[in-house]
């Protein structure tokens, strides 16, 4: 047992520099709190990292950033910087995704929304009325959440104020929280290919078809790729996780790297006045409170016993489970290779039954169509990657491994040639990474892309926040509300800071 007047290392400790930890950083750095990062791996950012090979920058996930908009609330990522005075030059995405769907659905979503409200019309034009109908209920939702400031509904001050502020906006939020898309959609659409088109609307972020996709998640998504639209950071994605660390240490805060921390020593166990963790190194650190950016199955069962599992965590586990994670090909390649005039992001999807199977959608960023500067002259960066689950790279042995990965990859690339023909020819680089190397690298575990729901849930009503049943340990990221995505894991550390602050 560690003595009872132990000293403390920092207010609060966030193990993770994912942008949800990043973001709780920084919130609370610039507001006086003294912070503590503690990071496992080289750099900042998680998910919303990078590596570099060869003269290219590769995003090691993220790269469609929602977020950057300069007006109203929901711009979290461009708050969350000006928070501790640092800035991004980013570059507008004409086109947040175009969609290469089965029975020739081809279609692009322009930045500009009549336009493409205009282009899904005359895809299906008896559905025009239906169309305009089920996007403009989106934006209802969206306007309220864009009017009112994003902190944590936890606190009830918070909730006092903004309610007298802003009483139809919360009311309207209230009304959405427990929906899905699935029957807000089904209550303005009646063509079935039309329907499978909003599934893969949702599909494409929350990994599950529209009728298990909250539509709080949805008004954000359909509305802001509009609103404050589709931005790429200059200099690539991993720059927002730079620039929020060099303003944690600007503000105060401290980050350590290479601090894997193994365990969260809860007062109940320690005996102690303060809640501590305990790193690979065997070195114990104290906090006033603990913020965990990992996700909540490692933070539950891996960072505390797992006999301890606290009923409302079995019961949430109960609710969801973890999505898959992604086999990934990151690939360098001449500029020959991709017209000029193709879109940042595309979908392609072969057929509808196949599009929450192991590999069956694919998703691909081409961020050098923005910001030529990722790789060498005349050549760009594509990252295609298709959801996978561990259980299918598990047990194999080195070359095994190796010889999936070259398999699996050449699928992918075959399948790309469709809307690429001239991919393979120029091909310069690659590197495969599976589950096991987001696992790895990432620390998540089975390296999933976050929970999502076992069956047709409430809306987002089951989404735990960022307090836990553990006294002063708070989770923070795409395992709380308001789920995955950089801005949301942003909304998120926002509403963790707000709620710490108040109580600190
Ligand atoms: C392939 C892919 C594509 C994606 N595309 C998009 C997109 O286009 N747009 C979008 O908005 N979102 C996208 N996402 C989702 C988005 O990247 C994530 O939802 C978000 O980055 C998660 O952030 P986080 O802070 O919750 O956690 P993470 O990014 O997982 O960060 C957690 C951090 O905690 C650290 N950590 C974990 N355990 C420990 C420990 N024990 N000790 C110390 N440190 C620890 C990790 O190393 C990591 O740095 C994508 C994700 C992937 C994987």
């Amino acid at each position: 047992m560690i003595g009872q007047n132990q000293q403390l290392d920092a207010d609060v400790i966030v193990i993770g520099s994912g942008i949800g930890g990043l973001v709780t950083a920084t919130q609370l750095a610039a507001k006086g709190i003294q912070v503590l990062v503690l990071e496992r791996y080289i750099i900042p950012g998680g998910s919303a990292g990078f590596f570099e090979r060869d003269g290219y920058r590769f995003d090691v996930g993220a790269s469609m950033i929602f977020g950057f908009g300069d007006r109203g609330t929901t711009n979290l990522l461009t708050r969350a910087l000006a928070a501790v005075n640092m800035k991004m030059e980013t570059i507008p995405d004409p086109v947040q995704v175009h969609y290469h769907l089965p029975g020739d659905l081809d279609i692009e979503v322009d930045r500009d929304y009549e336009k493409f409200i205009q282009t899904l019309g005359d895809r299906f034009p008896h559905e025009r009325e239906g169309i305009r109908k089920f996007y403009d209920t989106c934006w209802q939702v969206f306007n309220c959440l864009n009017s009112i400031e994003l902190l944590s509904l936890e606190e009830w001050r918070y909730l006092m104020r903004v309610f007298f502020q802003n009483p139809f906006a919360c009311l309207g939020l209230v009304k959405f929280l427990p929906q899905n898309v699935g029957a807000i959609a089904r209550r303005y659409i009646s063509d079935p290919l039309l329907l499978k088109f909003i599934d893969v609307e949702c599909y494409i972020w929350s990994v599950v078809p529209a009728d298990k996709t909250p539509m709080i998640n949805a008004g954000m998504v359909f509305s802001d790729r509009h609103y404050g639209g589709i931005n790429y950071p200059k200099g690539g994605v991993g720059k927002i996780a730079e620039k929020l660390a060099d303003g944690l240490i600007k503000a105060g805060g401290e980050i350590r790297y290479g601090a894997r921390v193994t365990q969260i020593l809860p007062k109940s166990i320690t005996g102690d006045r303060s809640i501590g963790v305990k790193l690979a190194t065997g070195e114990v650190l104290h906090a006033r409170k603990v913020v965990s950016n990992a996700t909540r199955w490692n933070t539950f069962e891996q960072l505390l016993p797992k006999e301890l599992l606290p009923s409302r965590e079995k019961r949430w586990q109960n609710d969801y489970q973890q999505s898959p994670s992604f086999l990934s090909l990151h690939l360098g390649v001449k500029s020959a290779a991709i017209p000029a005039d193709a879109a940042c992001h595309h979908v392609l999807l072969a057929d509808w039954a196949e599009m929450e199977k192991e590999q069956g959608t694919i998703f691909v960023s081409i961020p050098t169509l923005l910001d030529p500067d990722l790789a060498p002259p005349d050549h760009h960066i594509v990252h295609a990657f298709t959801p996978s689950y561990m259980s299918e790279w598990s047990g194999l042995d080195p070359a095994a491994y190796a010889e999936q990965k070259e398999i699996a990859a050449g699928r992918v690339v075959e399948r790309l040639t469709q809307i690429f023909p001239n991919l393979e020819a120029n091909l310069d680089y690659q590197e495969v990474g599976t589950p096991r190397t987001h696992r790895r690298f990432l620390g998540r575990i089975d390296g999933t892309y976050g929970p999502v729901p076992r069956r047709k849930l409430l809306g987002l009503l089951s989404m735990p926040f960022n307090r836990t049943s553990v006294p002063d340990l708070y989770c923070v990221g795409d395992s709380t509300f308001p789920g995955q995505g950089l801005n949301a894991v942003a909304f998120s550390g926002f509403a963790c800071a707000h709620l710490l602050a108040s109580s600190l």
